[in-house]
């Protein structure tokens, strides 16, 4: 765990609160106090109305994949050992999409609009980051 061969994210004063919370396994957004708008990733002010003024909400975790790939290349040698992998793009219910991983999913059974839960992935003492699974029926 301590020498994690992938890239890690930077953490600014805009991200930081997402990530303290990866760390606390909650997924966390910014909803705007004006239009209710949920966005990511993290800013300043909020893309639909301009407002500044945002709170953190802690989404459910649950979403569908709104698109997908299968990376059979590593474009890193920290995933070399990895390939072939699923990278999607998976639309929470709070409305912000997150680029990520789909594990415990055989590839052939990845599809657009898959209901898929957050899971955990701690990877080193600091970070933890977000990938989803298949929701079962
Ligand atoms: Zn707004």
């Amino acid at each position: 765990m301590k020498d994690y061969p992938k890239p890690l994210p930077d953490i600014n004063g805009d991200n930081k609160e997402f990530w303290s919370g990866c760390k606390a396994h909650e997924l966390r957004f910014q909803k705007c106090r004006d239009c209710g708008h949920v966005r990511w990733p993290p800013s300043i002010i909020c893309p639909a109305c301009h407002s500044r003024e945002t709170e953190w909400i802690i989404s459910s975790g649950r979403g569908t994949v709104y698109s997908f790939v299968i990376y059979h290349v590593a474009f890193h040698e920290g995933f070399r050992e990895e390939v072939p992998y699923i990278v999607a793009d998976v639309e929470l219910e709070e409305g912000p999409r997150l680029l990520t991983n789909i594990v415990e999913c055989p590839h052939e059974n990845i599809a657009c609009d898959m209901p898929v839960r957050v899971v955990w992935e701690d990877v080193t003492e600091e970070f933890s980051l977000p990938k989803f699974r298949p929701i079962l029926p």
